[in-house]
């Protein structure tokens, strides 16, 4: 199993690590929707850190994580579960940018610097919770952290990575969170900042072979405890049936007028590329259950 979600607990219990390794559930889309390797990257970074986000919730709950920034790639939407089942959708996957110094896929310029991040949790409750705070690097690692501290009120470090070849193929792809919980001591905490500041970058730690296992117990100490392991893959929940109620949604007027003039509807799954079509009759028969 390379590709999992670790779940562990170190400095007595007063941390919390989560390490996740993604890019096969990142390739299924990047293939089928033929991703641009910086807006893979982009994407990438959203899924590992939905899929984390994912890692934090309980049995039927579920994580949506929207990126809206101002670049060219548009909205950026990853949804995750507690299983480690994560799928993740934008509005551009043809847009590239490096950095010219450095020949380093540009995530910020793909994203933009101007936009909002918004996290919502289906926790099964009858409203779910929602946090929105508002882009400030647009790198999305120190964004996210950002949400966790405000939004949240945790403290959280957040690392992502994603390595893409000339093939527009994701290498790893990936990331980590430190979260202090609130008894958290400040030897700790100076110790961890110490310790992240000289660690290498998430695509870095791959690439040199470090697994997801070495790199959890390089962020913790001696008192380091795995808590859960979990498989990590990609799963899309569309389904014919969810396009027919989102018909069934535009209302009776629309529907008619759709019947009408193309006698038929044809409609995709932005997060799997699936195509569902509807005929005339099926049509009809949304019809009928529409308002
Ligand atoms: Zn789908």
């Amino acid at each position: 199993m390379n590709n999992y979600l670790l779940k562990a607990l170190a400095y007595d219990k007063q941390v919390r690590i989560y390490v996740v390794r993604c890019e096969e559930a990142l390739n299924e889309i990047g293939e089928r929707l033929n991703y641009f390797p910086s807006a893979l990257a982009a994407v990438g970074r959203v899924m590992a850190f939905t899929s984390m986000m994912g890692g934090m919730l309980k049995l039927e709950e579920t994580v949506t994580v929207k990126v809206d920034g101002d670049g060219p790639i548009g909205l950026i939407m990853a949804e995750a579960d507690a299983h480690g089942h994560v799928r993740a959708y934008s509005n551009n996957p043809h847009c590239h940018f490096e950095y010219t110094d450095m020949k380093k896929l540009n995530v910020k310029q793909t994203v933009g610097t101007m936009g909002y991040i918004s996290v919502i949790k289906d926790l099964k409750l009858k409203e779910p919770f929602i946090g929105t705070i508002p882009i400030i690097n647009g790198e999305l690692g120190e964004d996210f952290a950002y949400y966790l501290a405000v939004s949240e009120q945790v403290p959280s470090v957040v690392s992502l990575g994603v390595l893409v070849d000339e093939n527009n193929k994701a290498v790893n792809a990936g990331g980590f969170i430190i979260q202090l919980l609130p008894n958290t001591k400040e030897e700790v905490i100076d110790a961890l900042e110490k310790k992240v500041n000289n660690l290498p970058t998430m695509t870095e730690l791959f690439s040199s072979g470090y697994s997801i296992d070495d790199i959890g117990k390089i962020l913790g100490d001696e008192t380091y405890e795995v808590v859960e392991k979990l498989p990590v893959s990609f799963q899309c929940t569309c389904s014919k049936e969810r396009f027919g109620n989102g018909i069934i949604s535009l209302g009776k007027k629309d529907i008619q007028e759709i019947i009408d003039q193309d006698h038929k509807a044809n409609t995709v799954c932005h997060f799997c590329g699936k195509e569902y079509d509807f005929d005339e009759e099926e049509l009809k028969e949304l019809l009928n259950s529409a308002k």
